[in-house]
């Protein structure tokens, strides 16, 4: 349920209608636009049954979010969701550059990327300490091993880092040392996983899942919001389709159309998708073009010698050229256009 606020209304209106919803036992969100406030009413609507809400102060209407999901969802928050990660924003016209090794392998190779992908403009480092390969018997990350060297990375360039976590068995270890949390494409709907994360303070990276629909991945942000963590964003990184050409097919046209129906930051993954080299810049300046809030892609110094993703690897000088690309783009902006395109409802956009 949604609680949207007269134009005027005063800080105290809304103050004292946040108040009384605590008091009957439901947590709020409070989103504030330009011209209106909107209180999200966090819980079961059964619990609200009876209740005065259209009278408490300040109150013009009250609404149902009709979407499935909520607190993703924009009607809940109509404002974009901006996450701070150690002063790096992310999200409401704030672009994050995220870049390094799928892997992280040896030192040297770590730090030589990092400080290549800080001097071309990345905001954050990425790098696998826990690898989800499809056979056993590839490499499986280096562990401890690798977050440890991810931290000394952190420390020489101060970008801040991103690295994925596998399994609920390592949580501890990872939230030592990671200061935003992926969840890759295998676990999207790994819901233990999803829940367990949503109680802890980190900022979450979730990409879809292999073959998920849009529902199925907002769906999933909403697990983990529902622990009470709102600091997702949500990675596109193509799904496997009829067609073989690319790893992943990648639909840049997800971008607007996410942003339509969530408030939460949506990235693009150009190397998951592309899978070969020679593609990657080209989709993540597509991605980019189209108005994605930021972009995680792979880097590598040596792709020949990367332990995983070695094909789909950019090297620091590739990902030099396409930053510097990006940096003249006038990126699409979906929120200039929103009067024509505000009229469609999220439940229509859904069914289409
Ligand atoms: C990765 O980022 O290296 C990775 C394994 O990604 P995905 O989950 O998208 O396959
Ligand atoms: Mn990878």
């Amino acid at each position: 349920m949604i609680l949207v606020m007269k134009s005027g209304a005063t800080q105290e209106e809304i103050d004292k209608t946040a108040q009384q919803i605590k008091t009957w036992g439901h947590d709020v969100s409070i989103s504030k636009g330009e011209y209106q406030v909107v209180i999200g009413i966090i819980g079961d609507k059964q619990d609200l049954a009876g209740k005065p809400l259209h009278t408490l102060p300040g109150v013009e209407k009250v609404l149902e979010v009709s979407a499935p999901y909520k607190k993703a969802s924009r009607e809940f928050h109509p404002e974009d969701t901006v996450i701070d990660v150690q002063g790096v924003k992310i999200g409401g016209g704030h672009k994050a550059i995220i870049a390094g090794p799928c892997s992280v392998d040896t030192y040297e190779n770590l730090i030589l990327v990092a400080k290549a992908v800080k001097e071309a403009g990345a905001t954050m480092l990425r790098g696998g300490a826990f690898k989800p390969r499809t056979s056993p018997y590839s490499f499986q990350g280096k562990g401890e091993e690798g977050l440890k060297m991810l931290v000394e990375a952190r420390k020489e360039t101060g970008l801040p880092i991103v690295t994925e976590l596998l399994s609920e068995k390592d949580i501890d270890l990872v939230y030592q040392y990671a200061d935003v949390i992926q969840i890759g494409a295998r676990n999207m709907q790994n819901f233990a996983l999803l829940k367990e994360i949503g109680k802890l303070g980190k900022p979450v990276i979730l990409k879809n899942g292999i073959a998920s629909t849009v529902k199925e991945h907002l769906m999933s942000a909403e697990y983990v919001m529902s622990g009470g963590l709102n600091d997702v964003i949500l990675a596109l990184r193509g799904t496997r389709s009829y067609e073989t050409a690319m790893r992943n097919t990648l639909d840049v046209g997800l971008v607007p159309y996410l942003q339509k129906l969530t408030h939460l930051p949506v990235i693009i993954d150009p190397s998951h998708s592309a899978g070969k080299r020679e593609f990657v810049s080209a989709l993540g300046y597509a991605g980019m073009a189209i108005g994605a809030d930021g972009m995680i892609v792979e880097v590598h110094p040596c792709p020949s010698c990367a332990l995983s993703d070695g094909d789909q690897a950019l090297l620091p000088e590739d990902f030099d050229y396409l930053m510097k690309k990006i940096s003249k783009l006038e990126s699409w902006n979906q929120k200039e256009w929103k009067k024509e395109f505000g009229s469609m409802q999220s439940s229509q956009l859904l069914k289409g």
